[in-house]
């Protein structure tokens, strides 16, 4: 939301800003929110598993198991199921995120992926693509918020028509 005098307010998946929260303890700075969307906008950084209590650097986790209801399992060692402490995140974090017009989500990530993370059932490669569960949860909870994922920041038209929307409202 905004006002005249103030900027809209956005969230971000934290990575994109250069915060090194990612599970490898390493960033995903993307110049375009750095450079050309930072100064339109107030950015509200989130990290929904290092907000969630997880470490950095932490196991690498996919989702897995089915498309409408995946869990949040590791990649490299299956008996790591982080699915229960992300599903508690989302029942509380989302609410408090009602000021929001528009969120910058990561693309391919188990918990802020919006239509890009790989799905895998029954150990074979990924099969589909779904929602990280945060985004998901998020994009319940919000059904007007104005979302986009990083990716799609390097295309000019959804890059023009993200921000034309955000500063509309
Ligand atoms: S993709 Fe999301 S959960 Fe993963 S490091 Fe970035 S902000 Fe955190």
């Amino acid at each position: 939301m905004s006002t005249p005098d103030k900027k809209p307010v956005v969230g971000v998946s934290r990575c994109l800003l250069g915060d090194a929260v990612r599970y490898d303890g390493r960033s995903k700075a993307n110049p375009i929110i750095l450079e050309k969307l930072s100064p339109l906008f107030e950015l509200v950084p989130v990290c929904p598993e290092v907000e969630a209590g997880l470490s950095t650097p932490r196991p690498p986790v996919q989702l897995t198991g089915s498309i409408e209801n995946p869990k949040l399992t590791g990649r490299d060692d299956p008996l790591v199921d982080i699915t229960d402490i992300m599903q508690d995140y989302c029942a509380i974090r989302p609410a408090q995120l009602h000021h929001l017009s528009g969120f910058i989500f990561k693309s391919r990530s188990p918990s802020c992926g919006l239509n890009s993370t790989p799905v895998f059932i029954d150990g074979l490669s990924a099969i589909e693509t779904s929602r990280g569960l945060f985004a998901r949860r998020l994009c319940e909870m919000y059904p007007d918020l104005i979302v986009i994922e990083e990716t799609d920041l390097y295309d000019d038209e959804y890059l023009d028509k993200f921000t034309r929307l955000i500063t509309k409202r």
